[in-house]
């Protein structure tokens, strides 16, 4: 436990969030594992029967050694691979990945508001851009996402020339968007060469500013039970709450709200209805490090005192924690402002009423069907209710052609 920190940085709670876009197999998730060690390709089943983004969270804590120059200066070690002498930790960071095409963009859009700045992915080996490079540059332009770095993958499958080539074809390819001037860096993953351009260019990202004075709001990402089968009931440790905080602060020993909560037990109603369940914080980490206040970034593990029944297996993710009756109200109607993107890839009928649509709101997944359309303005009845915070941004996919797809997203 890191109890005295004197003048050094505190790297407990991670300063950016990263996003990381990029086509099919051009190399995310090895770029992801040679920054943080750590594959986040664990999430084969994205979108399951109850409708869940799964979301892969890596962490990497940024050394600088100060007597060496950039970008070689830069490392995730705290011994300089230059110079062998002592570099300083500067930040933690947190990458944040999703498995799959159509949940990677999704995600994208419903944590425009946990996500600081984008690794996007591009691979040499093919003509820029493809189809998919094509979409994902199409939601960076939606969110505005300016802070970008361009990762030119694979560079060593092809030669100097058509790299240089390819890395044209990206300039022009990004011309006129919000990450036209963003730095392309040429990168070795398996050899690990440029990784350091990487981390320079991550480290000297705007940081975002952050909200800590509003109530605090977290999206839940993970739950568990920490306790091993068989334990004495009176060594029962609570569930484990673990989410992005979208703002403000949370404390040891807050009395937290947890919505829209468990599922209440009462029958012959066709609509699922909801308890928020209240607790409180009794210890927090980022994984690794306690904590005893955290703020947004990174993701944040909150021990609660709550029946680990409820917590186990990722039994709460989707829902929101703020303080007790700070949170919004559960909704099981919803009107929303639809906004189409105009992807080439997909034939797509009207919208009908009575039409399913899968809504992201948050790390929720809901399933709303339609009562009424006119233009743009899309009324709702959703299958069980969401904690929304106003002006969510929520993506919205249809069925089409047996396979969901995202066809553009909704604000409330
Ligand atoms: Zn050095």
């Amino acid at each position: 436990m890191v109890e005295n920190l004197g003048d050094k940085v505190d790297t407990r709670q991670s300063l950016l969030n990263i996003g990381t876009l990029g086509h099919i197999d051009h190399g995310k998730t090895s770029l992801t594992r040679a920054i943080t060690n750590v594959w986040t390709d664990r999430h084969s089943e994205s979108i399951k029967r109850n409708m869940t983004i799964k979301l892969g969270y890596a962490d990497a804590i940024i050394y600088k050694c100060q007597k060496c120059k950039a970008p070689e200066a830069y490392n995730t070690k705290d011994v300089c691979k230059n110079c062998g002498g002592k570099a300083e930790p500067l930040m933690r960071i947190s990458m944040i990945d999703a498995p799959g095409h159509e949940t990677l963009m999704a995600t994208a859009i419903s944590g425009a508001s946990i996500i600081d700045g984008i690794l996007f992915v591009i691979a040499a080996n093919e003509p820029c851009p493809m189809q998919q490079t094509k979409e994902h540059l199409m939601i960076i332009n939606l969110l505005g996402i300016k802070n970008a770095v361009i990762v030119q993958s694979k560079v060593d499958v092809v030669g100097k020339e058509a790299a240089i080539k390819h890395y044209n074809q990206i300039r022009q390819f990004i011309k006129g968007s919000v990450i036209e001037n963003a730095p392309i860096i040429p990168v070795m993953t398996t050899r690990e060469i440029n990784i350091d351009g990487v981390l320079e260019k991550i480290a000297t990202m705007e940081k975002p500013k952050r909200d800590v004075t509003s109530d605090p709001l977290m999206y839940v990402v993970r739950s568990f039970d920490v306790n091993k089968p068989g334990i004495d009931a009176e060594k029962l440790t609570g569930g484990v709450v673990g989410g992005a905080i979208v703002k403000g602060r949370f404390k040891l020993g807050d009395k937290i709200e947890i919505r829209p909560g468990i599922k209440a037990q009462g029958k012959g109603s066709k609509k699922e209805t909801y308890t928020p369940i209240v607790t409180t914080v009794i210890a927090m980490s980022n994984g690794v490090d306690p904590m005893d206040e955290a703020t947004p970034g990174g993701l944040i593990g909150l021990s609660t005192e709550l029946d680990p029944a409820f917590a186990k297996a990722d039994g709460l993710v989707g829902n929101v924690v703020g303080h007790m009756g700070k949170l919004p109200e559960s909704v099981s109607t919803l009107t929303i402002t639809y906004h189409k993107l105009n992807r080439t890839d997909i034939q797509e009928p009207g919208m009908k009423e009575n039409e399913p649509l899968i809504l992201g709101v948050g790390t929720a997944t809901a399933i709303g069907f339609i009562k009424r359309i006119k233009r743009d303005t899309i009324e709702l009845e959703l299958k069980r209710p969401i904690a929304l915070l106003k002006g969510t941004k929520m993506p919205v996919m249809r069925n089409i052609g047996q396979r969901w797809k995202l066809t553009g997203y909704g604000t409330a």
